[in-house]
């Protein structure tokens, strides 16, 4: 049986340098940059050994520049890694390229200088206007500067763009909530990712909660807030269509939408991970993996590229039950028969009587679950695995 390969893919860029370290952060960056231009020549290398033969005759759709914080990379640097991309297996097919940045890094240069170097949706490290929130958080940026920012991204042009925002913080009342989003509002953004804080261990707030110095917010009122961002983005047009994501029709994440529905992508850059896949002529999983670049600046920069990742196989019915995982998180949901068609996957019959006693799952042609419940959806999708 000939076997193929979906037709698109995406790349995901790490950048691993922050200003300084968020107190609530367990992503993996680092705060010095004495192996900046280090790490810019390894992630040229990088793309020059892995690039062409993971794209295999397929097209790039996208681009995304996470982080840590992109915006730590000069306009120089940027371009180069563009254009070796470009080199490689071109741009004509790319939807969006979409750029990380921090309000504290932004000058209308750069931004113009983003622009032209193909750039098309920046993402803005908001989390909040609130000064005694953000230095809670330990951002390092002002209020100031993330307003400015915002109306600079306007005055630039870019027609999309998105801004992050934490909410459920430690004694954080509703109505600083509510100002947070109407002040948001006002510079009309076209996307919102908005996360319920969470505190993990190893970072700061992780460790005041261990020594007893913090408490979580109380569950309910996380709910509340939850409800409040939701309700209040939809009576301005702005939509749920992912457990955090929330755009105007249109402007929804091209990068992100593809992770959901498994296009394959290429992480480059410490700490990155990549995910592919083999099918049959018919276009069923074979098989994939997952790789996973070391989160280790030194050794990225210092070591053979072979040798810094990790791969794990994924079954036919590991990917199935990913995508129907990353699907339910999603408004709409996954279709019966691409589980049946792509993954050779049925739900059992536990599962189906299961469905049907709950309110909160839609089940005919495709499953999803019902919008009021996305915000409860990790929960929602647990029990149902479980009934495997
Ligand atoms: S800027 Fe982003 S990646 Fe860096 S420490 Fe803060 S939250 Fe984490």
């Amino acid at each position: 049986m000939p076997i193929s390969a979906p037709s698109s893919f995406g790349i995901y860029i790490h950048v691993p340098f922050c200003k300084q370290a968020c107190s609530y952060c367990d992503f993996y960056f680092v705060t010095k940059t004495d192996l900046l231009q280090s790490y810019i020549d390894r992630l040229l290398d990088e793309i020059d050994f892995t690039l062409k033969t993971f794209a295999n005759g397929r097209k790039l759709q996208t681009i995304y520049f996470g982080g840590g914080t992109p915006s730590r990379l000069d306009l120089f640097n940027l371009d180069r890694i563009i254009s070796r991309i470009d080199a490689i297996v071109g741009l004509e097919h790319v939807a969006e390229i979409t750029f990380e940045a921090n309000p504290d890094d932004i000058q209308k240069e750069y931004l113009l200088g983003l622009k032209k170097i193909g750039i098309t949706r920046l993402s803005m490290g908001v989390q909040s206007f609130d000064p005694g929130l953000l230095k809670f958080m330990n951002r390092a940026h002002t209020s100031d500067e993330a307003k400015n920012s915002i109306q600079l991204i306007h005055d630039v042009g870019f027609k999309t763009f998105t801004c992050d925002l934490i909410y459920g913080n430690p004694n954080q009342s509703l109505k600083s909530l509510k100002q947070d989003i109407d002040t948001l509002l006002s510079f009309n953004p076209p996307h919102v990712s908005a996360y319920a804080l969470t505190i993990e261990p190893g970072t700061r707030l992780g460790k005041y909660h261990q020594l007893g110095r913090l408490n979580p917010l109380e569950d309910d009122m996380v709910v509340e807030h939850m409800n409040t961002v939701s309700d209040t983005f939809k009576e301005h047009g702005i939509f749920r269509y992912e457990v955090s994501n929330f755009a105007r029709v249109g402007h929804e994440s091209v990068h992100n939408s593809n992770y959901w529905n498994h296009t394959p992508y290429l992480g480059l850059g410490p700490g990155a991970h990549s995910m592919d896949y083999k099918t049959d002529s018919a276009g069923k999983i074979l098989g994939g993996f997952r790789s996973n670049n070391a989160p280790d600046l030194k050794k990225y920069c210092s070591g053979a590229l072979q040798n810094i990742s990790e791969v794990e196989q994924l079954s036919p019915e590991q990917m199935a039950e990913e995508r129907l995982l990353m699907g339910l998180r999603t408004r709409d949901g996954v279709t019966m028969n691409e589980l049946r068609n792509r993954y050779g996957y049925e739900l059992n019959e536990r599962q189906v009587e299961w469905i049907k006693t709950t309110e909160k799952i839609n089940l005919n042609e495709s499953i999803s679950i019902s919008n009021e419940n996305l915000a409860v959806a990790d929960h929602i999708i647990l029990e149902l695995i479980s009934r495997r």
